[in-house]
């Protein structure tokens, strides 16, 4: 008798190692049918995700195929497309990694409540994530609203080691019948950027090992220094690996807490800030509203602007006249990433000096990051803002020009991403202007614009605004 086959629900896990769903499908001795469904959660993703995205199941389609395996794909509701594929192949038992952030969390409770009631074996997988959220706690039971304790409570547990990849994927006799990828269209929302950002993206499980054993090998016994430095490719890069699930947050640990015992004692800080996408994850299991709404709710009733200004059109694109913000923004735009310095400038920039509300530059990143995460965009954006749990104090207004001088000192940053104003500008400045929209009217040979507000005016200006509300 043939046996029934486990349909396995990708989503942000498109790796075969250390995957506790994958690995349990095959230990169950059944044939294996992977899907990955673009549901309305998939198609509400940013245009620099969504081309990502492109890439990434491309790519995991051939590793599957390589396998003997295959990757089906459909379109619609989540809980339609399984069940549609229940009926198909005779499956009666459909596994998963679990996700955290409220929207797919509440998709993923009602599939499985559906699927249960339906009377099939429906199990979701840890593999995300160290930690499950749930499972760190403070002495008294709660859950940490600051960082520093959390770290010290968990630094020293023991994290299991990753599991290896499945020997063999068991294929069924049949396979479902699958969507060709090309016919979603994911790359369309880039336009005319989509080579130019995907020429940026590293994409795949054996890339991102080989990025995590460049990064050990190579950079981090000097993180500490050099992951303040934007023109110094410093920091692992690995955020749009982790986001897409092709590498594991605990194979980034081991590989970490290796280093430190090797003798690099700036690895430490690496497993500090793996940490702090634990806590970003913490925060919104705990706290959902972290993901759209001020997390102290005295910050409600502070006058954000939350029109799309003139100031606000000059942020996004890159033109505010102050070089690191706009440095930052253009390496975001042809990149899909941004230095997390350049991300805490920008934040602080436009929530701060332009007294934007954190939420306009939330939704801008979304669109633009390639390594997009629902949690460590949603803290990075609050955190700025001042208006997060452990936020930057509100009177805490980065200077963008004395920034610029200490982590830029020699401009390197700003030479590899601004064109206007430059003799020779670099390729990967002028990459810019080829991928912006022609109505943006902005010319890499035209004089770089003086600054739409002056820094020490936005300042004083944020902090007026900040006393009279009794801040
Ligand atoms: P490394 O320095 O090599 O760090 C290793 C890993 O640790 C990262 O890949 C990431 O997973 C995690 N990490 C590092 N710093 C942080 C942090 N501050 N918060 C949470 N996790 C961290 N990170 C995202 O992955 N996606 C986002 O959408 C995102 N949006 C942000 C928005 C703002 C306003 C700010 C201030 C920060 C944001 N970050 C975000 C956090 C951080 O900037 C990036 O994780 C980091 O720049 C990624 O580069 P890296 O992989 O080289 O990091």
């Amino acid at each position: 008798m043939t046996k029934s086959p486990v349909i396995l629900w990708l989503r942000r896990d498109l790796r075969l190692s250390d995957h506790p769903a994958l690995t349990a499908a095959c230990e169950s001795g059944r044939p294996v049918i992977p899907v990955y469904v673009h549901d309305d959660q998939v198609g509400s993703l940013g245009a620099a995700q969504k081309l990502r995205l492109d890439l990434a199941l491309a790519h995991f389609a051939k590793v599957l195929a390589d396998q003997g395996s295959k990757l089906i794909l459909r379109k619609g509701a989540a809980l339609d497309v399984l069940r549609d594929l229940v009926k198909e192949t005779g499956a009666d038992t459909i596994y998963w990694s679990r996700l955290y952030n409220k929207p797919a969390n509440d998709r993923d409770s009602a599939v499985k409540s559906a699927l249960k009631e339906d009377g099939l074996t429906a199990k979701s997988f840890a593999g995300h994530l160290l930690f499950e959220p749930w499972t760190v706690e403070t002495k008294t039971g709660g859950f940490y609203k600051v960082y520093t304790p959390m770290w010290k409570a968990v630094r020293g547990n023991d994290i299991a080691e990753p599991l290896p990849r499945p020997a063999k994927i068991a294929a069924p006799e049949r396979w479902p019948a699958s969507d060709d990828l090309a016919d979603w269209s994911l790359r369309a929302a880039m336009q005319r950027g989509a080579d130019i950002l995907a020429s940026h993206c590293t994409v795949g499980e054996d890339a991102a090992h080989s990025r995590l054993g460049q990064f050990i090998a190579h950079k981090v016994a000097d993180y500490v220094t050099n992951r303040d430095l934007p023109g110094v490719k410093g920091t692992s890069n690995l955020s749009e690996n982790l986001t897409f699930g092709e590498i594991s947050p605990r194979v980034c640990w081991h590989a970490g807490q290796r280093a430190l015992r090797d003798g690099k004692s700036d690895a430490e800080v690496f497993l500090k800030e793996l940490v702090w996408r634990e806590f970003a994850y913490h925060l919104a299991h705990h706290t959902p509203r972290i993901l759209t709404d001020n997390w102290k709710e005295d910050w409600d009733a502070f006058p954000w602007n939350t029109d799309i200004t003139p100031h606000v059109q000059a942020w996004q694109q890159g033109r505010t006249g102050i070089r690191f913000v706009d440095a930052a923004m253009r390496e975001m735009y042809v990149t899909g990433t941004m230095h997390n310095r350049g991300r805490m400038i920008v934040a602080s920039y436009l929530t701060k000096h332009l007294m934007t509300h954190w939420k306009i530059g939330l939704d801008w990143f979304a669109d633009h990051l390639i390594d997009w995460d629902p949690c460590s965009n949603a803290m990075g954006w609050q955190w700025s803002a001042g208006s997060g749990p452990d936020a930057t104090p509100y009177f805490r207004v980065f200077n963008p020009v004395t920034q610029l001088d200490k982590f830029d000192k020699d401009r390197d940053y700003v030479k590899r991403w601004l064109a206007d104003g430059y003799r020779s500008p670099s390729d990967t400045a002028l990459a810019y202007f080829d991928m912006i929209p022609r109505s943006w009217d902005m010319r890499a040979d035209a004089a770089y614009p003086d600054p739409i507000v002056a820094p020490d005016k936005g300042r004083s200006r944020a902090l007026d605004a900040y006393s009279s509300r009794g801040f």
